[in-house]
Formats: structure tokens, sequence, C-alpha cells
């Protein structure tokens, strides 16, 4: 997957490629509008980022040039700005999403990979419970409006819940399913990482919470 980010500022632009890259996607950096045209004409792209406050040409002109000019690569447009009247802008522009400075790193990530997905992909395989929606192939997390991108463990972890949801799962299931049945992996392990996946719960403001069960494991509770 290849992304080119557009961002003049050149500490966020190297921030973006260095986040993305960790993700395994192969990342350009341009820091003006003119350069923005050039890149995402010449090569096939899977996704721009494309900051609105830009030199030479901004944000909404590179994207009208690009439209115009029959490039259909998808477009997150990112901003400093927070109107209404901005979003409609960027939206009717021919951006596909939209994003306001700053944002957390999660979010991002969350929305590059619905992106990227969007084409070819028309099977959605997710497993539901709760106010919880959890996609299989992208290990993003739902609730509600809210989404958030699990790190492999946390994916593991969690999906082991949501298939077991109103039993107790042994620790040692969750040792086994996040770690391998090699690993030197301990319950304290486990316990770090369900503290990671409760911050995520908290940050969906879901419903769903997960409670020790001292001495055997953890489980899924719903609050009504
Ligand atoms: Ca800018």
């Amino acid at each position: 997957m290849q992304i080119l980010v557009v961002e003049d500022e050149v500490s966020l632009a190297n921030a973006l490629k260095k986040i993305l890259e960790q993700q395994g996607y192969f990342v350009d950096c341009v820091h003006d509008g003119l350069n923005a045209v050039d890149y995402a004409k010449g090569l096939d792209y899977n996704l721009i980022i494309l900051d609105v406050m830009l030199p030479k040409l901004d944000g909404f002109e590179v994207i009208r040039i690009l439209r115009k000019d029959g490039v259909s690569t998808p477009v997150l447009m990112l901003t400093a700005r927070t109107s209404t009247a901005d979003k409609v802008a960027g939206l009717n522009g021919g951006a596909d999403d939209y994003m306001t400075k700053p944002f957390a790193a999660e979010e991002l990530l969350a929305r590059v990979n619905a992106l990227t997905r969007r084409r070819g992909e028309l099977i959605i395989n997710t497993v539901d419970y709760g106010d919880l929606s959890l996609d299989l192939s992208s290990a993003v997390l739902t609730s509600g409006e809210r989404t958030v991108q699990l790190s492999h463990k946390e994916f593991e972890v969690l999906k082991t819940f949501l298939s077991n949801p109103t039993m107790t799962v042994p620790t040692e299931t969750l040792l086994i399913n996040g770690w391998g049945m090699d690993s030197e992996a301990t319950d304290n392990n486990v316990e770090v990482y369900v503290s990671f996946i409760r911050k995520k719960l908290k940050y969906l403001n879901s419903r769903v919470s997960i409670k020790k069960i001292q001495k055997i494991g953890y489980r899924l509770e719903v609050l009504e």
C-alpha cells in the first residue's frame, strides 16, 4: 500500500510517515500543493493524506485539479480548522474523509485502514457484542461513531473475549491465543494488554467492560 502525505509542516509530515510505515505502508511526503498534484498524477497511490493550508496550491485546489483530471485516489483531508463550512467544502470537492488537527495516531490509522480497504473489499467480516463491532480483517474496533485501531495482541485478546462473550475466559487461553504456546509471557502480560483494551473501550464510550475474575481469568460485562 502506497500513501502520499501532503503536509507543509515537515515535523508533522515526518511523524505521519513514521506512524504509517510502522503499519507497513510505503509513504512519500511532499510539502506543497504543486508537488502534491505532480506526485498524485504520476504514481498510483492507495491513499492521499492532504493538508488544507499549503503553499502554492491549497488542499481544496489540489483535490479539484486531481478529480478534474480523473485521479480517483481516496483523499483524507487534514486541517487545523474546525468549521463545518470547511468540512462541507472538502467533501463536496471530492475528499473521502476529513480529520481535524490535532488527532491521535489511533484515529488516523482507523481512518487510513477504512479508506485503503474501501476499494474492492465487499465482504465485511465483523464480530459484534453489546455496542462493539470488531472488524476481523483490519482489527478496527467500533462503537457508535467512534473507531480505534487495535494492535495485534490487543486484537487477539479481544477476539478471544468476543468469541466467548458470556463466559469467563481463563488467563491461560488468553496467553495461548495472544502469545502462543511456547511463549514465556505470564499473567502480567495479559493484565497489561487487558488494561490497554480497557483504555480503548473507555475511549469508545462503550458499555462493554472487562471484569477480572480472581484466580481464573476475565469476563466481558455489558452495562445496562
Ligand atoms: Ca499546513
